[in-house]
This record gives C-alpha cells, structure tokens and sequence, in this order.
C-alpha cells in the first residue's frame, strides 16, 4: 500500500508521506528539516512523482506517466 502522494496545491509538488511522520495539513515551513529534504520540492508534477517513487522505493519499477491514485 502506498502511503504519500505528491501535492501540488501551492504550486510546489512536495513528497508528503505520513509513514515517516510527515501530515498534509502542515505547510513545508512547519515540518521539520528532515521532512523538508523528503517533501522536496519539485517544480512539477512528473518531478513530485519522480521523488515520490524514488522515496518509496519504486523509481525502477514504476513506468513513465503511469497513474498513481
Ligand atoms: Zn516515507
């Protein structure tokens, strides 16, 4: 099961994964700097998805533009 997701809501996509302590509802400035490195962020989209398969592991298994929900 996978337990984060790349956001974009302000225009940044950020790594937010709750395994590792992270909560969607802080902003990037509230997290500790641990959380920071993790989250990113990215200028985009296939950037944000990229760090996030990276971060859980998935970056050989998953194929370009494949759809993550
Ligand atoms: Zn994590």
């Amino acid at each position: 099961m996978i337990d984060g997701h790349a956001d974009g809501y302000t225009g940044r996509y950020e790594v937010i994964c709750p395994a590792c302590g992270d909560d969607p509802g802080l902003s990037y400035d509230q997290v500790p700097p641990d959380l920071q490195k993790i989250r990113g962020p990215s200028q985009s989209v296939a950037g944000g998805l990229a760090a996030f398969h990276v971060h859980v592991g998935l970056a050989d298994a998953a194929p370009t533009g494949a759809a993550l929900t």
